[in-house]
């Protein structure tokens, strides 16, 4: 067929995930396309827009090794920097726990990494939409696609996962964020209990406005995300200066399988996100590099594509575990009642909130 495109490495999504993907396999020397659903990278902002530390990133991943420039940013993306989280329990009781980190604008963070990746030589088609894999060819809004392997980054309903015969993430949650106009402390502020059911509700601050949002369980909650959003805004008497949006979080760590024949998902689609505070980018950019070398590797020389499965694994899957292990505990035992997510609190105390936090064992 004449109008075919043929490439080397298919990225789907042009999120973290895959432009850290496309960027370092086009480094490799792989001729590299990145297809966009979107009209604009990035836009509409559906993220708390918090970025740990460089050191915070190593506490929680101890395997990550060097980590070279992956999580360089030019200063105009980091607006502002944060020196806590504060956790404030139902009863309006809270405690402070360090933390590093800095918040971000999170479209021209995404346009500044798609832009990465085409310096490096990767191709990018924006209002393209993936629609399926058919005779190992890719069927989208723009046409058909040769690829000799496609990267599936399209987020937490990946349907690169789907056509490949991937497992899909099982229970994702709903959450929805805006920007609020005002000063606001350099502390992330996280409130529990019925305002954010089996979840919570954010205050990331930025410059003269801060990210507010609110994520829940559905296995304890009985309203809609723009329900509890406006509940949340009311109560703090946000000045709400932007739409409100909103997508799924995978909640229950990594899938099962992230390779099949010449595929591979990363990201969200992965379940590369940690359950307990729905955090995901470090992971889509530590992640979505070791999908891109070994891509770019693939297509270059003879490197097999499972290399990306058990490297990933080797740097996320124990913390990723610990997570979903901790998760599950909060869902036993700290929510269905403010009570009891207030005396689980109380119990828990600074340090072990902490681990919590960390991706860490709650009783080491
Ligand atoms: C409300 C909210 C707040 C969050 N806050 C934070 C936070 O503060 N810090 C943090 O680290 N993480 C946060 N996360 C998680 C974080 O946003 C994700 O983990 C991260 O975006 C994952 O990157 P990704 O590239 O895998 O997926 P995405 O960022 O979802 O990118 C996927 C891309 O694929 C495109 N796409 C999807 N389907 C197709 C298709 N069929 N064809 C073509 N393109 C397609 C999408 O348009 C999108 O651009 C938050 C998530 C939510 C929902």
């Amino acid at each position: 067929m004449a109008d075919r495109i043929k490439t080397d490495v298919l990225v789907v999504g042009a999120g973290p995930a895959g432009s850290t993907v496309a960027r370092y396999a086009a480094e490799k020397g792989a001729e590299v396309l990145m297809i966009e659903r979107r009209p604009e990278v990035g836009v509409p902002v559906r993220c708390g827009e918090l970025m740990p530390s460089v050191e915070e990133i190593k506490g929680m991943f101890p395997n990550l090794g060097d980590e070279g420039d992956l999580f360089e940013m030019p200063s105009h993306l980091r607006l502002r920097e944060v020196d806590g989280i504060r956790l404030v329990d139902p009863r309006g009781k809270s405690v402070m726990l360090d933390f590093t980190g800095y918040t971000t604008d999170r479209d021209r963070f995404d346009q500044h990494l798609a832009a990465e990746a085409q310096a490096a030589g990767a191709g990018l088609m924006r209002d393209c939409m993936f629609r399926g894999i058919e005779g190992g060819v890719a069927d989208t809004s723009c046409g058909e696609i040769e690829y000799k392997v496609i990267v599936g980054a399209d987020g937490p309903g990946s349907r690169v996962a789907r056509a490949l015969g991937l497992p899909g993430n099982r229970n994702p949650y709903p959450a929805v964020t805006a920007q609020a106009k005002g000063d606001f402390d350099p502390q992330v502020v996280m409130f529990f209990g019925d305002i954010a059911p089996g979840a919570y509700s954010w205050i990331i601050p930025k410059v003269g406005q801060a990210n507010v949002g609110v994520g829940f369980s559905p296995n304890f909650a009985d309203g809609t995300p723009t329900q509890y959003f406006r509940e949340f805004a009311d109560k703090h008497g946000f000045d709400i200066i932007s739409s409100v949006h909103g997508k799924h979080v995978p909640s229950e760590g990594a899938i099962g399988r992230t390779v099949a024949g010449n595929g591979m998902v990363v990201g969200d689609a992965a379940g590369h996100v940690i359950s307990v505070n729905g955090g995901g980018v470090p992971l889509a950019l530590i992640a979505g590099r070791i999908c891109g070398e070994v891509a770019g590797d693939h297509v270059t020389g003879s490197r097999p594509l499972a290399d990306y499965e058990r490297e990933w694994r080797h740097v996320l899957y124990k913390p990723l575990k610990i997570a979903a292990g901790n998760k599950k505990l909060a869902d036993t035992f700290a929510f269905g009642s403010e009570r009891r997510t207030a005396l689980c609190m109380a119990l828990l105390g600074k340090r072990r909130m902490g681990n919590l936090i960390r991706c860490k064992h709650l009783f080491p």
